[in-house]
């Protein structure tokens, strides 16, 4: 039978994406090597089990084979973590997202090929921060390393104005790309568009683009 997801390692994160996919009614098959960890999510995956997966012997016996998509979320034992990630890529897994630790461990995984690298604490914290320089940072999204997109609540600098009046692209090289009003979202709005206090505008550029953006109007 074809599962489609693996979960290697149940902490607080891989918990937490084995518990979304469960509920969201995938097939996962959750794996730790702690036996507590494992019955912890006996009635919760489609199967849990007790496994090294750093020993090829096992990842093999365990079918992971036929999995579609591995998650690794092996924390604190950074060997662990790399050693499981080359044996997956070794087996031909299709899809293998893993945890990184530190900047270090992502180079590596990147560089055995690990198809997607997250580093959650990191980006979690960059998303907090911008939200605590202003109450009307709602979010931010990264796109690559200098380039993200921003959702900023209009207060009373941008209030009452048309995209033109403020001239944001020209003066600080950022796109609004949508405007939330209430309940309608416009995603492409006119230069001539009048923008409310309260209104969500979803905004895209370079960092120090976005920056400027932020400490003038926002
Ligand atoms: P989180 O922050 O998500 O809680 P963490 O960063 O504290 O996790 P750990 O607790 O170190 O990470 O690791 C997550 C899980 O991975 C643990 O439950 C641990 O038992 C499991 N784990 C560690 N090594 C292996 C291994 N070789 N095979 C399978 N599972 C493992
Ligand atoms: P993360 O998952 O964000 O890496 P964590 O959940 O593993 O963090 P800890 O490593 O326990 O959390 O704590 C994070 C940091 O807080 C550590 O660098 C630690 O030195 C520091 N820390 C822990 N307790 C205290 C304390 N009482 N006073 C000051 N610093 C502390
Ligand atoms: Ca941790």
């Amino acid at each position: 039978m074809k599962r489609e997801f693996a979960v290697i390692g149940l902490g607080r994160f891989g918990g937490s994406i084995c518990r979304e996919l469960s509920n969201e009614g995938m097939e996962v098959l959750a794996i730790d090597i702690e036996e507590e960890k494992v019955s912890e999510f006996k009635n919760i995956a489609s199967h849990a089990v007790i496994a090294d997966t750093t020993d090829e012997k096992v990842l093999i016996e365990l079918g992971i084979r036929n999995i579609d998509h591995v998650i690794v979320a092996i924390g604190d034992n950074i060997q662990a973590s790399i050693l499981t990630t080359l044996m997956l890529k070794e087996l031909g897994i299709n899809k293998i997202t893993v945890k990184a630790q530190n900047d270090y461990h992502e180079k590596v995984l990147n560089k055995i090929g690990a198809d997607q690298v997250v580093h959650p604490e990191r980006d979690m914290g960059k998303r907090i921060a911008h939200s605590i320089i202003s109450n009307n940072i709602l979010d931010h999204l990264e796109l690559s390393d200098d380039h993200s997109i921003v959702e900023v609540k209009a207060g009373k600098k941008m209030s009452g104005k048309t995209l033109v009046e403020l001239d944001i692209r020209a003066k600080y090289g950022c796109n609004v790309v949508a405007i939330k009003q209430e309940k309608e979202i416009n995603v492409s709005p006119m230069a001539t568009e009048l923008i409310h206090e309260n209104d969500i505008l979803i905004v895209i550029g370079a960092d120090k683009d976005i920056s400027r953006f932020e400490k003038h109007l926002v």
